[in-house]
């Protein structure tokens, strides 16, 4: 079956995300399990951790279907020794963290070249930090998000996932998400079912189903390959409804979180029952 939910808030404490999730109907969930835009962290309490697993075996939510998204400030790919080592450092604390809440993902951009190095050296970069972290920790498969490709951002191909998984030792614990939005404006239409058969029918063939754990589902405010990153409310931006309806008939995307990052939270519940009105 299909498991939509949303990226709900943590405030207050990680175990409150769960019963965030539950308040709109949510099969699946992501959230930050620390701020995400800072750096340092307290570490989570035994307590937190405690009430975050009772609240999710509660909710009726597996831990699969909880994708965790790491902090805005790591960049994998850093061009820079401190940059890289101080991200690096950052994403393995943020692997922690999920493996202590029993969580089994952890969604993250791949990173951003800075104009300083080449794309192809610092996707070679992301790969040897994924190898880094899956060797310093247990039970936690590293997910990479496609992006807008704005700025100097890595990952708006689905070559780039392709370049990165290829250079993880550990093929087991490593997988992708793809971000609807993030697809849209990187260049890849979506808006017909034929296009989208075009778009994941590349996909399957670049990187492969078998490696996609997660779906960010979301509109789009700007164009077609603007490479700009800008969600939208389901339907009413620039990529439309028919790449949803496609998704939620599609069995590759069966048993894997789907999360809305749209911009307005208060319809989440809404968008929800959309998506599956949309099954036949
Ligand atoms: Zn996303
Ligand atoms: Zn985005």
């Amino acid at each position: 079956m299909k498991r939509v939910g949303a990226h709900v808030s943590a405030a207050g404490g990680v175990e409150n995300a769960p019963l965030n999730a539950q308040k709109i109907g949510a099969k699946a969930f992501a959230l930050f399990t620390k701020s995400q835009r800072q750096w340092a962290a307290k570490p989570l309490t035994e307590k937190s951790i405690e009430a975050f697993k009772a609240n999710l075996k509660e909710v009726g939510i597996a831990p699969e279907h909880v994708l965790p998204h790491d902090s805005y400030l790591i960049n994998l790919g850093h061009p820079e020794p401190e940059g890289i080592e101080k991200s690096r450092n950052a994403f393995i604390d943020e692997m922690q963290r999920c493996a202590q809440l029993g969580l089994k993902l952890l969604n993250f951009h791949p990173g951003s070249h800075l104009g300083k190095i080449d794309e192809a050296i610092s996707l070679d970069r992301v790969a040897e930090s994924i190898n880094i972290a899956l060797d310093q920790t247990e039970g936690v498969t590293a997910v990479i998000e496609n992006t807008a490709g704005q700025g100097t951002n890595l990952g708006y191909t689905f070559e780039h996932l392709a370049h990165i998984i290829d250079g993880v030792e550990d093929k087991s614990r490593v997988g992708v998400c793809i971000d609807t939005c993030h697809t849209f404006t990187a260049g890849y239409d979506m808006r017909t079912p034929e296009t989208c058969e075009q778009t994941f029918g590349d996909f399957d063939r670049i990187v492969g189903f078998n490696y996609l754990r997660g779906m960010h589902l979301n509109d789009s405010k700007p164009d077609l390959g603007s490479r700009v990153d800008r969600h939208h409310s389901l339907g009413l931006g620039k990529l439309g409804l028919e790449v949803f309806k496609y998704i939620m008939n599609n069995d590759h995307f069966d048993e894997i979180p789907m999360v809305l990052e749209t911009i307005d939270d208060t319809i989440w519940a809404q968008e929800i029952e959309l998506l599956y009105s949309f099954e036949k």
